[in-house]
């Protein structure tokens, strides 16, 4: 099993420079030839430990990795830096299990990926005897950055860079960033929103006259964002872990279906739920929740992708996105490994920010579903929740958790479902208490301490004395100006 790009140029790579490239030189994005089949007997599998999943499930996708080699990096990554040994509890409610993804250093679930993602590069770096340094490009919509951040800081023979939208993150958010130790870390706000931030590294990766200059001075670039095969692999391990845990709750028997839903931003986190899918684990429907960027929902709709529309800023940043990266790996498996037709989608996209996808990718997207939640619909989920079970989410599971509410009246499919909780409530401190009716505190931190003493739900350890840290990092730039902050600083 090897990687293609999604576009056309045929050369197969080893998942080593797949994840050690982030990104295809022809602009698309590596993909599996083959999605491994894993057969797992559910039922043995309960009570094991989340690092010895997340090996099984990644083993079939990395063929490069000798056992041992890939022990070590799920038994480093997924460890003490996770504040329950349960790494990704599963919680049921009344109407849902939600699958806890924010236990790691940072509370959202990127930690999920990025805390073994540095582990993955240099096992690669080490195989591929690659000598040159690493310097990894991130944009992020707030949480991606901070967790990129905490797992590369201080590795050795990496360098990174993180933009965030200036106006675009929530104060936590940002806080967490500018925070940052380590001396291989470099932390910009850009001027313009993460859609600007992204289209910026991918254009600064395409650059050739750019990656020369950097190869003579003995550097070469690497991604951060889902566009790294290297960030989807672990992803797909948590979603066996859930049913794992669904079948040891007495929710589902063996080989019972269950539904998936995620709030979506840059496709990534519902991907790696299809490829769980693909590998054999019991999944009807994929429901994909989008807040008012609707590009998605309308998508699944209509198959008419439309990014020529209003950005809306709303109380869910990170799903504040037009230009969805990973939807293209999703087109490329379902038009049958169509790279030329998926290269011409993503012309369209660059040239009018619109494709109409062929009758063949509508008819296999039937596993899935797009809804939309507004922030107000959001917010009452909140409260719902809140008052009603006195269980906390965020303002991103928020969107999931409505749309899914909306999706089982509408078709009366009560089939168990695992919603996708990708943020502590903390990191978005000031809506959720807003939500469950607390005054208005003085700023994001004492919203941290009000939300605690109304609800006391523990603080993640990464957000306590946050407010007190050191700023390190206080550039805001623009978005040409992203390729020569990287030079200077290199
Ligand atoms: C990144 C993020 C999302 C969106 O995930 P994608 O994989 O980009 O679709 C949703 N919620 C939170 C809290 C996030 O940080």
């Amino acid at each position: 099993m090897q990687y293609i790009s999604t576009r056309g140029n045929k050369e197969e790579k080893r998942s080593t420079q797949a994840i050690i490239m982030g990104l295809a030189s022809d602009k698309g994005l590596y993909v599996p030839t083959e999605i491994p089949k894993l057969h797992m007997d559910f039922g043995h599998m309960v009570g094991t430990a989340y690092k010895d999943i997340a090996f099984k499930v990644m083993r079939g996708f990395l063929p490069e990795f000798d056992e041992d080699e890939l022990r070590r990096c799920t038994d480093g990554a997924y460890d003490e830096k996770f504040d329950t040994p349960k790494i990704a509890p599963l919680v049921n409610t009344e109407q849902a299990s939600f699958l806890e993804l924010y236990h790691g250093r940072t509370a959202a679930f990127k930690d999920m990926a990025l805390s073994i993602l540095p582990y993955l590069l240099l096992s690669s770096i080490r195989k591929e005897q690659e000598d040159k340094k690493v310097v990894i490009l991130t944009a992020t919509s707030g949480d991606t950055g901070k967790a990129a951040l905490e797992g590369f800081a201080d590795v050795s023979g990496t360098e990174i860079f993180v933009f965030y939208p200036a106006h675009g993150v929530s104060e936590i958010q940002k806080r967490q960033m500018v925070t940052q130790r380590g001396a291989n870390t470099h932390v910009y706000a850009i001027e313009g929103n993460f859609d600007d931030a992204q289209t910026g590294v991918k254009r600064i990766f395409n650059d050739g006259d750019f990656a020369v200059k950097l190869a003579g001075e003995d550097y070469r670039l690497s991604s951060a964002n889902s566009i790294n095969i290297g960030r989807l692999i672990p992803q797909v391990a948590y979603y066996f872990y859930a049913y794992i845990q669904l079948l040891d709750a007495g929710k589902i028997a063996s080989g019972d279906k269950i539904n998936v839903v995620v709030p979506t931003g840059n496709f990534g986190n519902i991907l790696a739920a299809f490829y769980a899918k693909q590998m054999g684990l019991p999944i009807h429907k994929l429901i994909c929740a989008s807040n008012e960027n609707r590009v998605l929902t309308d998508f699944i709709n209509d198959g008419v992708y439309d990014a020529n529309r209003q950005f809306h800023l709303t109380s869910s940043p990170s799903m504040d996105i037009l230009i969805s990266s990973n939807l293209e790996r999703l087109l490329w498996h379902l038009s049958g490994e169509n790279s030329a037709e998926i290269a011409g989608y993503m012309r369209d996209l660059e040239r009018t920010g619109i494709y109409t996808v062929s009758d063949t990718i509508r008819s296999n997207m039937s596993d899935f579903y797009g809804g939309t939640a507004r922030m107000d619909e959001a917010h009452e989920a909140i409260r719902r929740l809140w008052h009603g079970e006195q269980y906390l989410i965020d303002t991103h599971t928020a969107v999931a958790y409505s749309v899914y509410l909306d999706y089982r009246a509408k078709t009366g499919d009560d089939t168990p479902a695992v919603i996708a909780s990708t943020a502590s409530a903390y990191k978005f401190a000031d809506q959720v208490a807003d939500c469950i009716g607390l005054p208005k505190a003085a700023d994001g931190f004492a919203s941290i301490e009000a939300l605690h003493e109304a609800t006391g739900v523990p603080v993640p350890p990464g957000l306590k004395g946050l407010r007190d840290k050191k700023i390190l990092h206080s550039d805001t730039i623009k978005i040409d100006e992203m390729a020569n902050v990287i030079a200077s600083a290199l």
